[in-house]
């Protein structure tokens, strides 16, 4: 199915206009298939690859169908984590911007629970919540279901590998049983089939197959590297690359912990993201990572899932995955919003076999490469330096400066004596990086 218009979908002029204003020009095929469905208040299943644009989907749905007039809850949106939640709540408030009298609340743990009690009380139509904070708000009568109409579970496979299976159903149970009931997930398992038949009321399945998959526009390569050399090819790209933002993959949340140390110690600003962390360590992780303090996160699958950080530039296959469709989620989080993208795999002895499968399975190339030396790493970052220097000397406005140098030669240094002791002083911070090891 190919993607098509917002118009065929004949939503409100409110939400056209936002709808415009985030710059989405067609609807995804998820989107396309699935808020027909939820538009008639019909039960439904969604399944699609990460970053195919689920919270739209049923972002657009929900608020269309809740009413401004009246200012009980009406929407009950669950999500696996906080950050999530709030990312959701975000992307929530962006869709409803035209729409009047439409309140929208985050409810998630680690938020002072007074502020959410309070901000309940002024009227709040829909709240994105976790399970835990939900139940909390459930057990204090703050949150008032009986007028609830719609409730989404927003990536369901997570929230049940997260343990939240009992929580979901003691919610789903205090909601009436007229409600639509609407779920979106990556993937589909047993567990969830059973959530539905046990809650959901003749769905339509909407599941887009891994053909229709969109691969995204990710220029990827691989690296036959022995074990031990990971973490030294892994320095040498980053450094090669000039990587400013990376995520980082690995198998278990041993090899996560064991990585951001030796990060560490090499200089790198790094943190570690997996699912031994509690929330609140986590969202610093996450916040930091935002705000470019960490330049390389590393993370396990279910960690990361979800997970939408703009201007990745480098999604990094530390381990291979051990399933196709992880690796097309993992290489998903970098060209975000058709930006450039690289993806990085490195593969020990006889896994590459595995990248032979992953092409079949992506249809997409994965290009083989050698792991730059430490001198084509150093001929290149030079070059790059050098650049730079001619391109600070054409823009000018070095007055102050020339003046420094003026005063450095009248004590009989030569120009280029203090213009070389300066490149040694800049380049000299990451040689000696390198020299370390
Ligand atoms: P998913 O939940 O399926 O993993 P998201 O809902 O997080 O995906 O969407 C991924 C990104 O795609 C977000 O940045 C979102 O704003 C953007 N997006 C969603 N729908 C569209 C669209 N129709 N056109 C362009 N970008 C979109
Ligand atoms: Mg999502």
């Amino acid at each position: 199915m190919e993607n098509s218009g917002f118009k065929e979908l004949h939503l409100s002029k409110e939400m056209q206009k936002a709808i415009t204003d985030m710059g989405f020009e067609e609807a995804t095929p998820i989107q396309a298939q699935s808020i027909p469905y939820m538009l008639e208040g019909k039960d439904v299943i969604g399944q699609a690859q990460t970053g195919t644009g689920k919270t739209a989907a049923f972002g657009i749905a929900t608020l269309e169908r809740i009413d401004p007039q009246n200012r009980g809850l009406q929407a009950v949106i669950l999500c696996p984590t906080r950050e999530l939640a709030i990312q959701v709540a975000e992307e929530l408030k962006k869709l409803s911007k035209y729409k009047r009298g439409i309140e929208i609340l985050p409810v998630y743990g680690g938020q002072p629970i007074d502020r959410q009690i309070r901000a309940l009380r002024q009227g709040v139509q829909v709240i994105i919540g976790t399970p835990g904070r939900v139940m909390d708000h459930l057990d204090r009568r703050t949150l008032k279901m009986d007028g609830v109409k719609i409730i989404v579970l927003d990536e369901a496979d997570e929230m049940l590998d997260m343990g939240f299976r009992e929580d979901i159903e003691i919610i789903m149970r205090k909601i009436p049983k007229d409600r639509q009931t609407i779920l979106f997930s990556a993937t589909m398992s047993r567990p969830i089939l059973d959530l539905t038949k046990k809650y959901q009321n003749k769905p339509q399945m909407i599941k887009l197959a891994h053909k229709e998959m969109t691969v995204p526009e990710v220029e990827q390569f691989y690296f036959e590297v022995k074990q031990q050399a990971k973490t030294e090819a892994l320095c040498r790209l980053i450094d090669l690359h000039d990587l400013k933002l990376s995520l980082v993959f690995c198998n278990t949340k041993r090899r996560v912990d064991e990585l951001v140390e030796t990060l560490k110690s090499r200089g790198y600003l790094a943190d570690g993201l997996h699912g031994d962390l509690q929330q609140r360590q986590r969202d610093t992780v996450m916040s930091k990572f935002r705000r470019r303090e960490i330049e390389i996160l590393v993370a396990t699958d279910v960690a990361a899932r979800g997970i939408d950080v703009g201007d990745i530039e480098a999604v990094f296959n530390y381990d291979i995955p051990p399933d196709d469709e992880y690796y097309l989620h993992r290489i998903g989080r970098t060209a975000r919003a058709g930006k450039a993208g690289q993806a990085f795999t490195f593969v020990t002895g006889r896994e590459v076999y595995r990248i032979r499968q992953i092409q079949q399975f992506t249809k997409t190339k994965i290009i083989a490469q050698k792991v730059p030396s430490i001198s084509d790493v150093e001929d290149i970052r030079t070059n790059l330096l050098l650049e730079k220097v001619k391109g600070i000397v054409d823009a000018g406005h070095l007055g102050e400066y020339s003046n420094l140098v003026e005063k450095l030669t009248q004590e009989d240094y030569t120009s280029s004596e203090v213009a070389a002791a300066l490149l040694k002083m800049v380049m000299g911070e990451g040689s000696t990086k390198e020299a370390k090891e």
